[in-house]
């Protein structure tokens, strides 16, 4: 078995290059360390910094790096002052989406007992959800092509039954996944709005056709709506949701929050042939270049890509390793002793990250 395995890198903008520093160096000293497999790293230059620099935002050779790749490892990206002629902004994160079919955007929310949230855990109650935002569709079909005149602006949603059923059969293998690991009890909620909106009963009702074919998961359904206030309110009741692009792109920003906020938000978009690990937050230009940023969503990021890639190849070596990786920075977390700023801590970026590295390396 070929246990050499290819990671396209885009360093990102702003903040970008500093987590994703870090990130490599864990992921090389984990590699380094494994005889049972092996971490190549191929740069892919492209974002915001390099079209102000070359006039190309995101070259073909960069995709064909991405395609030609296990997995890719992706950095914030985009930069509020840089754009193109029409006013929008570079963001080749959005274009991978499409161009490799990404379809599943996988969004875990993860609060272990000990670590700072917003929220008043119940004793013994620890938060370990994961949210699906379809990311290829929905209400961001016409993004950028929305139709304006002086009156009137419409924009268009879109649901498939193409996507719908990929999305739904990922997310109940994704239950079934979780329920085998220990880590969930196998029920997949579709979040929508099928009360109301006739796109949203056809989701539905391609839902409940993929979750009769898995009698031994738990399936149902819950309004957006309702899902907002249940978040808040009994969060560790959750174990896979599934929903809508614009839907989920709402509620993982919520997802973040009971997380102590974006800094320890990691994601992942995944297709059938492809899959980017990128953090939730964009490039944070405010503090770009002071080396403070919180290096643990990228870190944690990284850590879904091993989990993935192990998966995917079936390489045990690979997922222990992703498993190994977020537990790290799960007690880094809970010592709270080299936190950032953004968690109340006063450790620089590389401080925060050293202590992660230290822990694997003991
Ligand atoms: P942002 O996520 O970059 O920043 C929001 C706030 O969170 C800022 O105050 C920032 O300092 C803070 N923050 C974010 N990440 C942090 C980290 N790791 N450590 C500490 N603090 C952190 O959102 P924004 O300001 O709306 O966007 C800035 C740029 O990023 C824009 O150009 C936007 O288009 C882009 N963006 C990219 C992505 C992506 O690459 N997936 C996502 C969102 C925004």
């Amino acid at each position: 078995m070929d246990k050499s395995y290819q990671v396209a890198v885009f360093h990102g903008d702003g903040i970008g290059p500093e987590i994703m520093v870090p990130a490599l160096e864990i992921l090389q000293l984990l590699s380094a360390c494994n005889p049972d497999y092996d971490l190549a790293f191929t740069d892919a230059p492209a974002g915001a910094s390099h079209y102000a620099a070359t006039g190309e935002a995101f070259p073909a050779k960069s995709l064909e790096t991405a395609r030609d790749a296990d997995a890719i490892l992706l950095s914030a990206m985009g930069l509020p002052d840089v754009r193109y002629p029409d006013g929008t902004e570079i963001s080749p994160q959005i274009d991978l989406r499409k161009k490799l079919g990404l379809f599943a955007g996988v969004r875990p929310v993860k609060v272990s007992s000990g670590q700072i949230t917003p929220l008043a855990l119940p004793e013994g109650k620890e938060i370990d959800f994961v949210l699906i935002r379809e990311s290829t569709e929905g209400l961001f079909f016409t993004q950028g092509a929305g139709d304006v005149s002086e009156d009137e602006a419409r924009e268009t949603l879109l649901i498939t039954r193409d996507v719908s059923e990929k999305l739904f059969r990922f997310a109940f293998q994704l239950a079934q996944t979780r329920k085998q690991s220990g880590r969930g009890q196998g029920r997949v909620t579709c979040v929508d709005k099928a009360n109301v909106f006739r796109a949203f009963a056809f989701f539905r009702s391609i839902f409940d056709a993929e979750a009769a074919r898995h009698p031994d998961l738990q399936a149902d359904h819950a309004y957006v709506d309702a899902t907002a206030l249940w978040m808040v309110q009994k969060p560790w009741e959750f174990d896979v949701l599934v929903t809508e692009n614009m839907f989920g792109d709402i509620l993982s920003d919520l997802g973040a929050g009971l997380m102590g906020g974006l800094g320890l938000a990691p994601s992942a978009d995944i297709g059938l042939d492809h899959a980017v690990f990128q953090p939730c937050h964009g490039s944070a230009p405010d503090i770009a270049g002071q080396g403070i940023a919180n290096p643990f969503a990228m870190i944690l990021s990284a850590a879904m890509m091993l989990e993935w890639l192990g998966l995917t190849h079936k390489n045990p070596a690979l997922s222990q390793d992703g498993t190994r990786l977020r537990a790290a920075v799960e007690q880094v977390l809970a010592d709270g002793t080299n936190l950032t700023r953004d968690l109340g801590g006063t450790a620089g970026t590389k401080d925060a990250a050293s202590s992660v590295l230290e822990l694997l390396k003991a």
